[in-house]
């Protein structure tokens, strides 16, 4: 594996988020942080963003502390801001307040030395800006794309077009019934494979994740948590734990999709366990491994 193979793109943002057991304030979040840190633990990748003056400089220095390379976070203006609050039904955030800030003016500038990347996530963002990177791309060999609600309403069309031009396409239950209008998963899932892409992860907060390819389909079960304290940033860290995996197998198969969608629920299941990407702070690979082995035998019988 060459490393920084993986180009991530996404927002980088300061988080204020409650849920029934804390809350935080302007706190490290945003989708391009989530997944490239639990990206780095298979594959240090590089990013894509925008911040603001106001963004404090530790929390670039943990990015980087990560092995992330930087490089391509711009800064200027404010930072992007989210507000979230989740209920007793954790699996779904409310947005209180998007402020956007730098993002609203940010345009796509590939540093020269990000163009070769091979393996691209792109993260939760504004769909245009999503083309723009796949637009200035060279020679990708896999690009998974995300997205989000707020988007599917304001830009959904854009939306679309991503997923014509992705090679596999993630995203949560809901957004796959609101994009497609069906609240039938098994129909959404194929509605969007006829788009183009090569395979599609829909997303079941807790309850796991789905994989559907053409004619074949791939249940990977939620690790059973006992304590959930943030669920903020387990879409981002499922998508770069997953093509971390990938980028380092170097290689995309069946099998090897499925395994990268089990590293992936590893990751966003630790990230669950405390607010902001602070038990990404501890998390090792130690631990990593053993829960997957754990996710393994869940799934004997
Ligand atoms: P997730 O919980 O995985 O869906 O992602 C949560 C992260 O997405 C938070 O850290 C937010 O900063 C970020 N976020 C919230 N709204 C948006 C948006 N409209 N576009 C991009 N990122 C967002």
């Amino acid at each position: 594996m060459r490393s920084h193979d993986v180009l991530v793109v996404g927002t980088v943002a300061l988080d204020s988020v409650k849920t029934p057991f804390g809350n935080v304030s302007n706190a490290l979040g945003g989708s391009a942080s989530y997944a490239s840190v639990a990206c780095s633990f298979f594959s240090p990748p590089r990013i894509i963003s925008i911040v603001g003056e106001d963004f404090p400089k530790e929390h670039l220095a943990f990015l980087q502390s990560k092995g992330i390379d930087t490089l391509g976070i711009q800064r200027k203006g404010k930072t992007f801001r989210w507000e979230g609050l989740y209920e007793f039904e954790m699996n779904e955030a409310k947005t209180l307040k998007t402020e956007l800030n730098s993002l609203a003016t940010f345009s796509i500038d590939i540093p020269p030395s990000y163009a070769d990347s091979r393996y691209v996530f792109l993260a939760n963002i504004d769909p245009a800006l999503q083309l723009d990177v796949i637009d200035s791309l060279k020679d990708p060999t896999l690009i998974v794309a995300d997205t989000m609600n707020f988007w599917i309403s304001s830009k959904k069309k854009e939306v679309l077009k991503v997923m014509e031009r992705t090679d596999i396409f993630v995203l949560n239950d809901g957004e796959a019934r609101q994009l497609f209008g069906t609240v039938n998963l098994l129909k959404a899932a194929s509605l969007a494979l006829n788009l183009g892409p090569k395979a599609v992860i829909i997303k079941k907060g807790e309850h796991g994740a789905l994989l559907y390819t053409k004619g074949k389909h791939f249940s990977a079960p939620g690790y059973p948590l006992e304590e959930v304290r943030d669920p903020t940033g387990c879409g981002d860290s499922f998508g770069g734990g997953m093509i971390g995996y990938l980028a380092k197998e170097g290689k995309h198969d069946e099998r090897t999709l499925r395994r990268a969608i089990i590293y992936g629920s590893v990751l966003a299941s630790f990230n669950a366990e405390d607010f902001s990407l602070n038990r990404m702070r501890t998390l090792t690979q130690k631990e990593i491994e053993g829960r997957y082995l754990e996710m393994k035998e869940m799934r004997e019988f």
